[in-house]
């Protein structure tokens, strides 16, 4: 087995609160193959994209990372400077945000936007191969030469989502974390983003982290897919046992409510709401949910542990 290109091992990341302390994301660990595509799914406010931005080395006060590795491409990050980690995204890891309207500078035309992340890099091109390099960067996501000379409001929801992935893959990076790049988008235009970020992955040989609430999306898309819960990754196999035979109850949830042709007009939801992060309650942060909560979830976290292929953070498991 190949070196992994990503690994988080223990990462912890809290934000300080006026009423107290709230862990966003506790105690994650896992491992990115180079090519590998992998999921990341949960609820809203579960810790996915916090847990995102900590790889990128971009929480920011009141937040903080407590404690945890994150190695990339080799490097440990808790080594390097802030102008190493600069050096690091785009070139070796870059992300494609949620939303992109708020994430494309508003005032700046799409190819002054690309040309930003070669000079960020050091790379500073003649004007004829600056145009040539941002004409193929736009045409490997299906956006004609014309859009650079565009403005953000300009292009329609699924072209700024491409143009943020033009932006992501300007240096070719190794890892792609895509947050999330289809919320607010009807389907037609997921599915061509989703195609879009399919072919780059491809031809960049890239591993992508892909976060999103979607199972359907996630079981097209992934070839593994770690589940969160309350900020701690409660289950992570293959993605093909994971939809045949889910480990975890949470896991289970999320896919018994998906929308199925079968079953028309009867749409299954989670009961009950996520927990608040600075008030989780004590044991297994799902047991106010969970069809199988027994007398010791309400008292004991359970730990991660390896079944099969699997990890699973559950006593029944
Ligand atoms: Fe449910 Fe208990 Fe498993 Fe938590 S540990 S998911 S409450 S069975």
């Amino acid at each position: 087995m190949s070196e992994p290109i990503l690994r988080v091992e223990g990462l912890r990341v809290a934000f300080d609160h006026p009423l107290g302390k709230v862990q966003a994301v506790d105690d994650v660990s896992f491992t990115l193959s180079p090519g590998e595509r992998f999921g990341l799914a949960g609820e809203s406010g579960s810790g996915k994209s916090t847990l995102a931005l900590a790889i990128l080395r971009m929480i920011k006060p009141p937040g903080r990372i407590d404690t945890g590795e994150v190695w990339l491409d080799g490097a440990r990050l808790a080594d390097l400077d802030e102008d190493g980690i600069r050096a690091l995204r785009l070139a070796v890891i870059a992300l494609v945000p949620q939303g992109s309207m708020n994430s494309l500078n508003p005032v700046l035309r799409i190819g002054r936007q690309i040309a930003d992340a070669f000079a960020d890099h050091g790379q500073h091109l003649g004007r004829h191969e600056e145009k040539r390099r941002i004409a193929g960067l736009l045409a490997d996501v299906g956006l004609p030469e014309t859009v650079s000379r565009m403005y953000p409001h300009e292009l329609s929801g699924g072209m700024k989502q491409r143009a943020c992935i033009a932006i992501a893959i300007s240096l070719r990076p190794k890892v792609i974390i895509a947050d999330e790049p289809t919320s607010a988008l009807d389907v037609v235009v997921q599915r061509q983003v989703m195609a879009t970020l399919a072919r780059v992955q491809q031809d960049l040989a890239a591993a992508v982290v892909l976060i999103g609430r979607d199972m359907g999306l996630m079981a097209q898309f992934v070839d593994r897919l770690g589940v969160m819960y309350a900020g701690r990754l409660v289950e992570v196999a293959p993605i093909a046992e994971i939809i045949t035979k889910p480990r975890h109850p949470y896991t289970r949830a999320l896919i018994a409510a998906l929308p199925s042709l079968d079953a028309r007009g009867t749409l299954v939801g989670i009961p009950g709401l996520a927990p608040l992060l600075r008030d989780l309650p004590p044991g297994c942060a799902f047991h106010p949910r969970c069809p199988q909560a027994r007398d010791r979830c309400h008292i004991e976290k359970p730990m991660v542990r390896d079944v099969g292929r699997a990890q699973v953070a559950c006593h029944l498991a």
